[in-house]
């Protein structure tokens, strides 16, 4: 069995690193800091000092951190994956970053002979945990062949889009329906609140019908209940709607529900909420009904 890096051990990174090794892989973990690491170190896995060392001891060492930078670090930075590359290896980044960043990533580590796939991911914390995540994958197809028995540990849809940045643009269009679908799940639920509707009946009787998401199932709940504990976090979707509508820009495509979300997000971020969870966005409507 391919022996797996895995570097970045967060919300995400964590129970997908516990499913490759439920799945029977030696996997070698980094992680910038320790208590995540003590976790999957008792499922199994082994510790590496530095994202080199992790390189120099697997066949395929995934990314899973936050932002365009902490991929470039990680990777091109000293100590990174680059410094352990060699011919053979594959990278697959499953960060959700720049697609124009991911393709200069690509071609440095193209140098070493080794290859690139950007892989990131949709379906959140529970997706991860569950291994039930949707993969969008851009990269040569030869390393996404060798590679997609690792990745279908950890989703339940794997797919191809193209040569590498297609799975971030991929991801990047997965993001606008994102967006658009948590406005609605919030301004319904304020809606029916204020009609004096039963919020989790509501939901429950909506999610059978042709208005159902994947928000309104896993999100509208926990906006109901006032949790707004971090699945996704609102500082990470405003990365993705930044990166959303930079590229809109460069494609010369009009944006507006993103746009107006990206805003009042920053209103969310302003007051100090950038760490909860996308949910928390029910607030804001509710402030606008009186309910609050
Ligand atoms: P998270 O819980 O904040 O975890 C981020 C991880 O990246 C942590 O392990 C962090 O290490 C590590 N990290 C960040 N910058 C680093 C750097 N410069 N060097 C080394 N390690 C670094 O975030 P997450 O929710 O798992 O998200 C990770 C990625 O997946 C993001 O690109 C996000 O957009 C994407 N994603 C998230 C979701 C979701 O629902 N959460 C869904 C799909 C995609 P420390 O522990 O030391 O901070």
């Amino acid at each position: 069995m391919k022996r797996i890096g895995f570097i970045g051990l967060g919300i995400m990174g964590k129970p997908m690193s516990l499913n490759l090794l439920k799945a029977g892989y030696p996997v070698t973990v980094y992680n910038r800091s320790r208590p995540a690491v003590d976790a999957v170190v008792a499922a199994g896995a082994r510790v590496a000092s530095s994202p080199k060392e992790v390189a120099q001891n697997s066949d395929v060492v995934i990314t899973i951190v936050t932002d365009t930078p902490d991929v470039q670090q990680v990777v091109l930075g000293p100590n990174g994956v680059i410094e352990g590359a060699r011919k053979g290896l594959v990278l697959i980044d499953m960060s959700t970053i720049s697609p124009k960043v991911t393709r200069t990533i690509s071609s440095e580590l193209a140098k070493a002979g080794t290859a690139m796939l950007d892989a990131p991911v949709s379906g959140g914390d529970k997706g991860a945990r569950e291994g039930t995540l949707t993969i969008m994958v851009g990269g040569p197809e030869d390393a996404f062949n060798e590679c997609l028995p690792i990745l279908q540990a950890m989703g339940k849809k794997v797919v191809r889009m193209g040569d590498s940045g297609a799975g971030q643009l991929t991801k990047l269009a997965n993001q606008i329906l994102v967006m658009g679908n948590i406005m609605g799940v919030c301004e319904c639920l304020v809606f029916a609140k204020k009609a004096g509707l039963d919020q989790k009946r509501v939901i429950d009787s909506l999610s059978a019908g042709a208005a159902s998401s994947w928000s309104l199932i896993n999100l509208g709940p926990r906006a109901v209940d006032g949790d707004f504990a971090p699945g996704f976090k609102i500082k990470l979707l405003q990365k993705d709607l930044k990166l959303v509508l930079a590229s809109a820009n460069e494609l010369n495509v009009a944006l507006p529900a993103s746009a107006m979300g990206h805003q009042l997000y920053n209103a969310l971020e302003a007051a100090g909420m950038g760490e909860e969870g996308t949910q928390a966005l029910i607030k804001i409507f509710e402030e606008m009904a009186g309910l609050r």
